[in-house]
């Protein structure tokens, strides 16, 4: 693989797929924020009707959930298993979504300026270099195109909360799914986008309470996960 792709990354997520929708399992999380996320996502992008391509789609909990609101969406990831139980799935609930094993940087290509919306959700930290998926995903939307991405700040605090918490102490995720080095601050994926050509637009924080064992969004706290929501120029605009 000569691509922008971590093997080592991928089998981490092969491993884990079967579970992808049991939400008793290390996916719980994902599953926990979902509907806060779609949520955050459709105020702003109005899914219904709109062509949209989910990055690193993984199990397909995001592009089932998209689908339902009405979008006709592409999910890519490179895990041949959770794109395998991604496409069972879809089947199983009768919600219909493209699943395709490629990279980004490889459907940029193929379908540059063909999407309304791009979302790449927890995906970023896992890849080499993350400012070449953003500049990708800037490629697949059409002038006036909306992106959504969401990541792990870094920091002491999110050491702490997304690695020392989640992974050791509640033991929410498996031990290394997560390196602290590969956590990119806000400052860093705005830049990425500037460099794509994308305008930010807002960001919201996704907090976790551990005594509640609920999630938040809460736009004052992006200092863990949080979300972006950026826009493409249309043609003569900056
Ligand atoms: N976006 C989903 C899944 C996040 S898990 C959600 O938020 O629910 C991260 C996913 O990114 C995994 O499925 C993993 O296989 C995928 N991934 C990691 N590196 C990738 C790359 N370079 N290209 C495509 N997918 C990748």
């Amino acid at each position: 693989m000569n691509q922008n792709v971590d093997p080592a990354e991928i089998a981490k997520f092969e491993a884990l797929a079967a579970r992808w929708w049991d939400l008793d399992s290390e996916f719980k999380p994902l599953h926990a924020i979902n509907p806060l996320r779609i949520g955050w996502i459709d105020e702003r992008a109005h899914l219904h009707g709109k062509k949209v391509a989910d990055i690193g789609c993984g199990g397909g909990i995001v592009a089932e959930a998209m689908a339902l609101r009405g979008a006709t969406v592409t999910g890519i990831d490179m895990g041949e298993a959770p794109l395998k139980v991604a496409q069972l799935h879809s089947l199983e609930s009768g919600v219909k979504v493209d699943y395709r094993q490629m990279t980004a940087e490889q459907l940029a290509d193929e379908e540059a300026g063909l999407y309304d919306v791009v979302t790449c959700l927890e995906m970023l930290e896992h890849v080499p270099d993350p400012s070449a998926v953003v500049a990708a995903c800037a490629k697949l939307l059409k002038p006036g195109g909306q992106a959504f991405f969401s990541t792990i700040n870094r920091n002491a605090k999110s050491y702490l909360f997304a690695i020392i918490g989640a992974e050791y102490v509640l033991k929410m995720l498996p031990k290394g799914t997560h390196e602290h080095k590969k956590f990119i601050k806000p400052s860093e994926l705005d830049q990425y986008m500037r460099l794509a050509g994308l305008s930010a637009q807002s960001m919201t924080g996704m907090t976790y309470n551990p005594l509640t064992k609920k999630y938040a969004l809460t736009a004052r706290d992006v200092d863990v996960n949080y979300i972006v929501y950026a826009t493409k120029p249309h043609a003569g605009q900056s």
